[in-house]
Formats: structure tokens, sequence, C-alpha cells
């Protein structure tokens, strides 16, 4: 495994920026990283990722490839498969707390078509056939209320056997930190501290709990992920913390439900474009969004698709939530220098 990232400037309110580099790809960071579904960004075609001007970097939910791994082996990677030139990042995707009841040697594997146990072998060979970037193991999900000891050991030592098979497999590798509570999630780092030779980490772990963590020095010059879903007044936290890379599913958490989110970083606000309210309603969905949605249509034509169920719709949305996001990271990026 070799460095991939570089700080380019750490500031006084935590933030710091940096750069990836892996195998002629660049991103800069701190980034928003799209989840994806089957590879793609839903109702983000090619063109119009080049205007949207966002960071060339996915997440790939894994179990979205269990039916396409044998073409996709074939084709060489995933990265001809989908024709990107984004950096790849593999993984679980978003897993809701408790609903991973991994044994020890099989974990259950989110997908498209449900989820279904999956061997930690099986898995190894589905990251070797899509061939990401970067791969994310497996890793125990404990359930959210307070677990006993024994609980916890189990917990670690099983994210510790994924880990060590995905090391054995692939170069570039995040070490994933999957906790409820401070000290499991504590004793998750000092078990990680013990394979320095991870690219980064993963946190699926509240906020809240991010400040009291003592990042062993083994990762602080490497990049911080952070798994769980947020909204846009979670970002600057997550920045003040340090974190270089989020994951957000814009589609799912608000293109997909009709909604545009407008807010700033101090407050989300949202808007349901379903509404009855907007049928007449002649202002775009930001006054001052520079976004190809705001800049050309209004809300009560964007209710209009809605209702005829035009694809247009999600796709002026989906356009606007994915420039918005990015802006506010850009703005609170911006303010901290
Ligand atoms: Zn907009």
């Amino acid at each position: 495994m070799r460095n991939i990232f570089t700080i380019t400037s750490q500031r006084v309110s935590g933030i710091r920026t940096g750069k990836i580099t892996l195998g002629g790809k660049t991103m800069t960071t701190p980034a928003i990283i799209n989840a994806t579904s089957r590879g793609a960004i839903p109702h983000v075609t090619h063109d119009l990722l080049a205007d949207l001007a966002i960071p060339p970097a996915r997440f790939l939910n894994m179990g979205d490839f269990l039916d396409t791994s044998k073409i996709i082996q074939e084709h060489g990677s995933v990265e001809s498969f989908l024709g990107t030139q984004d950096i790849l990042f593999g993984g679980l995707g978003h897993i809701k707390s408790g609903s991973n009841k991994s044994v020890e040697y099989k974990s259950m594997l989110q997908s498209h078509v449900g989820s279904r146990q999956m061997k930690i072998t099986e898995y190894t060979e589905l990251c070797k056939a899509v061939k990401t970037d970067i791969c994310l193991p497996l890793y125990d999900v404990p359930p959210t209320e307070d677990i006993a000891k024994s609980r916890a050991f189990k917990s670690i030592q099983r994210t510790e056997t994924y880990l060590k098979e995905m090391i054995g497999n692939f170069e570039n590798v995040f070490g994933v930190v999957s906790a409820s509570s401070k000290d499991l999630a504590q004793s998750l780092l000092e078990m990680l501290a013990k394979y320095p030779t991870l690219t980064g980490l993963a946190f699926n772990v509240p906020i809240s709990v991010i400040p009291q963590l003592n990042i062993p020095d083994e990762f602080k010059e490497k990049p911080l992920m952070y798994l769980k879903p947020i909204k846009g007044t979670d970002l600057k936290d997550l920045l003040n913390l340090g974190f270089d890379l989020f994951i957000v599913d814009v589609h799912k958490e608000y293109t997909e439900k009709g909604i545009a989110v407008v807010g700033n970083s101090e407050e989300e606000k949202s808007i349901n474009l379903n509404d009855e309210c907007h049928v007449e309603d002649a202002k775009p969905l930001v006054n001052d969004c520079k976004c190809y949605a705001c800049e050309h249509h209004i809300r009560a034509y964007i209710n209009h698709l809605l209702k005829t169920r035009e694809m247009l719709g999600f796709v002026l949305l989906q356009i606007h939530n994915i420039h918005h996001l990015n802006q506010l990271l850009v703005s609170l990026i911006n303010k901290s220098s």
C-alpha cells in the first residue's frame, strides 16, 4: 500500500484541505462523494456531470454488482464498464445500525435486490472482479444500545477478520470504525492502528461521539471518510473535526422524494415540490442559486413535471441538490481560510 493522500493546508478551525492521487487520477478534498445506484449517479448523464463540476469520485455499493460481476470481470474493470475516470470507492453503502447481523465469516450484504448472506471470501471475489480503486472491507455493525464487553470484543474480532482478508488481497483499503459508543469506537481504532499500511479510515459512528475519540497517530495524515448519511448542517462539524470525505446519497435523501434542499450550513431547509402550493409558484428553487435548474426553471414547472411523472423533474431536482450541497461545502472551506 502506498500513500495516496497529501494534506495541502491545515487551518485553525480544524478544516484541512488535501489531495488524493491514485493511478493518474486526482481529486481535492474535502469532498462530497456521491453514492450511486449500480455505479451510476441517478438522473445525471456524463455531460451533465461535467457541467456540475463535482469531485471526480463515486461510491459504489458492491451489492449492486452481484449479478454483473462476471461481465465486469470480462470487461476488465468497473471503470471501463461504467465509462468513467472517477476515483471509485467500493463498499457496502449506507448500512442502518443493527441491520448487519454478521456471523463469524459471513455478513449480510445489502443490494438492490434486498439483502443476502455472503461469505467473506465471496466478498473478496466480488471486489476482485469489480476492481474499484479503494476498497472498504466488510465490518460488523453492533447494535445501537450499550453492548456487553464480550459482544464488543466479538465485534472487534469480526471486523479485524474482515480487514485482514482485504489487506491480503487489495492495495488500497480503508479501515472501518463502526460503533455507537465511544468505548467501542476507540477500541476499534486501537485495533486498526496495528495496520499502519491502511490507506485511510471510514467512520460509521454518530457525529457526537467523534470529538471524544483519540485518533491514533498512524492515521493523522490519512484521509478520513464519514459513512453515515449526513445533512448539509452536519458538514461544518465534520469539517472542523478534520474529515475529508463525505458520502451523500442525494438521490435517496432528497431527489427521489421530490425535495429540493435549500438550507444553509446553519439550518437545513427543504422544499417539497410535490406540494400543491407550488402549482402557481413562479420562483426558482433558490433565488441566487447558480445551478442550471434554478437559472432556467421555476417551481411550478418542476411541480408539473413531478405530477406528470416526467423524468426531467428528477433530473432538475438532482442537478440542484448536488450543486447546492457541493456549494455549501465550498463556502464552508472558503470561509475558514
Ligand atoms: Zn439550484
